[in-house]
């Protein structure tokens, strides 16, 4: 199993058209967030805590369509709060996938088996689903006991059907690298194409702050996985949906900033400024004025205190793309043998930023209008009404 050739090939086509073009920013795989409600609220994640208000609006297939064509990207991978909950879902997806862009909707998929018939099996459209971790993992994750049996259901009946399946897995603090090497295995063992892996982001807005890695934590946690790869007692051998360059980064070997605009985000408020992870920085009205009037260079490992401890592929996937076009044989040698995990970890960058960030002066909608629910909202979240 692992990425499709077409996948690839389509993929590393429109690359090589971007640099022989020379853009300097291009997007890699658009980030659209066609709504914010939920029908979990998990520790750690910052996406959910909007009023009530904002937690019902949804993108209408138009503008998510709009968001497609304007910025171009490949690929085009659908967050949330949680997808299936948008009643449009399935038209937005089949409009994606007419255009050939590849779609990776990612969902807790507990209302899969559901809406799983209102989705056509094609190599252009995956299934990510949330799994953190083994049963007791992934329910502590979520916060709620039962949902790592239904997910795994989800992901039987969903290969059943001929749909292409990954695991998005997302790590936090206490990680045991064993725990997550035998349940790399038992994903795979369940048919999945590959498996999406960061360390969590310390979203400040998530209800929980214990539970992220920090940066340092996270490599030797990586490494400490990679080393159990090789010679899996099960004979299970672990694709991984990242290029080994980004797998080289995670287990500290690569000295990488930050490349935000590979991961263009577009959701219900707009463009939002600079990536998938900062929500506080401002939205532009179009897809030009995000690449060309946002201040990239206020954003990365050692510009901003808020990227200090991401290493999340949304942000460095990219650049490890980018590194390997421009080192192919340290890229091919790198997917030979797979990532380092040894010897001293590569230099991280030099903390640059020291004054308070400065507000952009190319914010499209003020950071002052996009309400934050605190925590008193916590009531809304559970009343999602499937349909
Ligand atoms: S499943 Fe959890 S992490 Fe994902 S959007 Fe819902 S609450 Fe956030
Ligand atoms: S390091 Fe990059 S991707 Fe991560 S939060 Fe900062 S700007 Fe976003």
């Amino acid at each position: 199993m692992g990425i499709p050739l077409i996948q690839m090939y389509r993929v590393a086509r429109y690359l090589a058209g971007r640099k022989l073009r020379g853009a300097k920013r291009y997007p890699l795989v658009l980030m659209l967030e066609p709504l914010f409600q939920c029908n979990l609220a998990c520790a750690g994640c910052g996406k959910i805590d909007y009023p009530k208000d904002i937690l019902q609006k949804r993108m209408s297939p138009e503008d998510a369509l709009h968001a497609v064509d304007e910025c171009g990207a490949p690929i085009v991978s659908i967050p949330g709060g949680e997808p299936l909950i948008h009643k449009e879902m399935p038209q937005i997806v089949a409009g994606i996938v007419a255009r050939k862009k590849f779609v990776y909707l990612c969902t807790n998929a507990l209302l899969l088996s559901k809406h799983i018939d209102e989705y056509q099996p094609s190599p252009y459209l995956t299934f990510s689903i949330h799994l953190d971790g083994n049963r007791h993992r992934h329910d502590e994750s979520v916060c709620q006991e039962g949902v790592f049996d239904k997910a795994v259901a989800a992901i039987r009946l969903a290969r059943s059907k001929g749909f292409r399946v990954t695991i998005n897995c997302t790590l936090f603090a206490g990680e045991d690298p064993d725990d997550v090497a035998n349940f790399f295995d038992e994903a795979m063992q369940l048919g999945i194409e590959g498996i999406t892996v960061s360390p969590g982001y310390s979203y400040h807005h998530a209800p929980k702050q214990d539970v992220f890695l920090g940066r340092t934590a996270s490599k030797h946690l990586f490494r400490e996985i990679f080393r159990r790869r090789r010679g899996r007692p099960t004979g299970a051998s672990w694709s991984f949906n990242h290029s080994a360059l980004f797998l080289d980064f995670l287990a500290g070997n690569q000295t990488y900033q930050c490349t935000p605009w590979s991961n263009p985000t577009f959701n219900v408020f707009g463009w939002q400024r600079p990536c998938y992870l900062l929500s506080d920085e401002g939205y532009a009205p179009s897809y030009q004025s995000l690449i060309d009037d946002t201040e990239w260079e206020r954003y990365g490992v050692g510009r901003n205190p808020r990227c200090d401890n991401c290493m999340a592929h949304c942000g460095f996937e990219g650049t490890a793309v980018n590194d390997a076009f421009s080192h192919p044989l340290k890229a091919l040698k790198l997917s030979l043998l797979g990532p380092r995990v040894t010897g001293p970890l590569a230099r991280e960058l030099p903390i640059t930023y020291g004054d308070a960030p400065r507000l952009s002066a190319a914010i499209a909608i003020p950071v002052s209008q996009v309400r934050r629910a605190s925590r008193e909202t916590d009531e809304h979240r559970h009343e999602v009404q499937p349909h």
